[in-house]
């Protein structure tokens, strides 16, 4: 799942090469992602694309006052294309699920008659989650109006205080997007590596210098992922961010840090990789719903 880096590097992308162009029209392929009816997508068309954002784990494009959001779920990617073929996809098939088509941006040098770019937004596999939104302020979208504050921007006064609220393990602390917005499975596993932190230890009994390094490896693993990110391709960025990755994905394969072997242990619907000698004083974490299955 596209977390808080990549995210960041699609918008610079977007930044970089939509603003400034026209809105031709869009496509639904999927009908299902269209989650608003008011403006209708055809709102869009003639107006011209002014800046993408991010929040959270959203990607935004503003077009002359509308953004258009969407959040790509676990499985959901944004194709940039140089080309765009002006006859509309066919619906239900493959996992295109959206399709935006751009004019050459009128300052540009850009021959007129060129074929229109644009972007697809596509869902692999049969769960589709991704979700597309047109409104007139970013917090008319349900889980923008919830997010909590940026894993980005938050200090570590608030930190420490969202933190000390919290009787819940770490982790989920980590990835609860009301909380703490724009971290999920990947980089939380990450982050509590750098830490040196039990995935199940309890938030709000963390000491004050736990939190304050929590806080600093947070920023340390983000800053590092979106400075690899940004300026990668659409294309290329699911590779840079495994490659930047200690522990997360990598059951079994030695931790980078002291060479012990990276755990799995299932934690709410997925599970979580984590490093025993780095981060739980080389103990094993129990695997809670397989001993449930066990008894
Ligand atoms: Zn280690």
């Amino acid at each position: 799942m596209p977390e808080l880096p990549e995210i960041e590097a699609l918008a610079a992308f977007l930044r970089e090469h939509a603003v400034g162009r026209t809105v031709i029209r869009s496509d639904v392929a999927a009908f299902s992602v269209i989650k608003t009816f008011d403006p209708p997508l055809t709102a869009l068309n003639g107006l011209t694309v002014t800046g993408a954002n991010r929040y959270g784990k959203f990607l935004a494009l503003e077009v002359d006052g509308l953004h258009l959001v969407t959040h790509l779920s676990r499985a959901g990617w944004l194709q940039w294309r140089e080309k765009l073929s002006p006859s509309p996809p066919k619906p239900g098939r493959g996992p295109l699920a959206f399709r935006l088509h751009l004019a050459p941006s009128p300052e540009s040098d850009a021959d007129p008659d060129a074929p229109p770019a644009g972007f697809d937004l596509t869902e692999a596999g049969t769960q589709k989650r991704l979700a597309v939104y047109l409104v007139r302020d970013p917090l008319e979208v349900p889980g923008i109006a919830r997010l909590g504050p940026d894993a980005m921007r938050v200090d570590l006064e608030a930190f420490a205080a969202l933190l000390a609220a919290e009787r819940a393990q770490i982790k989920g602390v980590l990835t609860t997007q009301s909380v703490l917005a724009g971290i999920g499975n990947a980089y939380s596993d990450e982050i509590l590596h750098a830490a040196k932190l039990s995935p199940f230890a309890i938030a709000a009994r963390l000491t004050e210098a736990q939190v304050s390094t929590l806080y600093t490896a947070m920023r340390a693993t983000l800053t590092d992922a979106v400075t690899r990110s940004v300026g990668q391709r659409a294309a290329t960025l699911k590779s840079e961010k495994r490659s930047g990755l200690a522990v997360h994905a990598r059951t079994g394969l030695p931790c980078p840090v002291c060479g012990d072997t990276v755990r799995e242990v299932s934690f709410a619907d997925k599970s979580l990789q984590y490093c025993p000698t780095c981060q739980t004083g080389g103990k094993n974490l129990a695997d809670r719903r397989l001993s449930r299955l066990v008894k």
